[in-house]
């Protein structure tokens, strides 16, 4: 059934689907090409592509020819090559945006509130005893794949349980802790690190991990220097110190997000 005109050309609904599904379906993959640092790559695909179609249209076969298998090379390739971050985008999957709350249980505004100040404590706790930390707290996207670099526990969201945690002598201390809601799930795990060229030099790994995370996954880091004893947050690739009170609106609003 025709919905509208374009010049000449009619556009019925079935028309106005593929185009949604085309979009929906190329942002999908623009963004996590973006997230995976591999947008270079998705445009060289993209020109290769088109400069293919151009060619088989002109009618020139052994360059379309070249260029065909060429690109089914590279996907090859580049499969291989990103085996890590296209298993973690399986898991991260979800049939609709809104249920990860059915995997992980229901956090009442309440129980936000209550972690997001036992959180702020245990940080506080930290940086009072000279404790360097990395708290990872999982969002939406799975972090198995970087629990498995750890240990995994399971440790109630506590100030004394950090505290043990990071202590300088105990075996644990060493990596990211992973909290998914009101559990500590991975203790010593490591995490990508940041390759981002402009971040100070004062930063040393431990916040280029924390950086590094929130640039593959939708997670929040908390940071301790362990030299400084100031507590920084990282999300979506962004680092930054902050206050208690800011920092405690942050884990409750993220603890309750869709
Ligand atoms: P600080 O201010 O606490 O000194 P920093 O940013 O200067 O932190 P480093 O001094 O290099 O960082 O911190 C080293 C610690 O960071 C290591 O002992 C380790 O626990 C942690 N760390 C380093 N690399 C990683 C990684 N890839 N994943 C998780 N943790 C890491
Ligand atoms: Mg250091």
């Amino acid at each position: 059934m025709e919905i509208f005109r374009i010049g000449l050309i009619p556009i019925t609904w079935r028309d106005g689907i593929d185009i949604l599904l085309l979009a929906l379906l190329l942002y999908g993959a623009l963004r996590w090409f973006y997230r995976t640092n591999l947008l270079g790559v998705a445009l060289f695909l993209l020109i290769l592509t088109i400069f293919l179609k151009i060619t088989s249209l002109l009618g020139l076969l052994a360059t379309s020819f070249l260029l065909k298998n060429l690109l089914t090379w590279i996907g090859l390739v580049l499969a291989v090559l990103m085996a890590p971050e296209l298993r973690r985008l399986l898991y991260s999957v979800r049939l609709l945006p809104g249920l990860g709350f059915l995997r992980k249980g229901v956090i009442t505004e309440e129980k936000a509130e209550k972690l997001a100040e036992e959180l702020i404590e245990s940080l506080q706790l930290l940086a009072r005893n000279n404790l360097g930390a990395l708290i990872v707290i999982e969002g939406n996207d799975d972090l198995n794949t970087f629990i498995q670099t750890g240990d995994a526990v399971q440790m109630p969201v506590e100030a004394r349980m950090f505290l043990v945690i990071f202590e300088k002598r105990s075996p644990l201390h060493d990596g990211a802790a992973i909290v998914r809601g009101d559990k500590i799930v991975a203790v010593r795990c490591t995490l990508p690190l940041s390759e981002r060229l402009d971040l100070p030099q004062t930063l040393g790994q431990r916040h280029r991990a924390a950086i590094g995370i929130t640039e593959q996954a939708d997670a929040m880091t908390l940071v301790v220097s362990e030299e400084t004893g100031l507590i920084s947050i990282a999300q979506r690739g962004e680092l930054r110190r902050a206050l208690p009170l800011e920092i405690k609106k942050q884990l409750i609003s993220f603890y309750l997000r869709p």
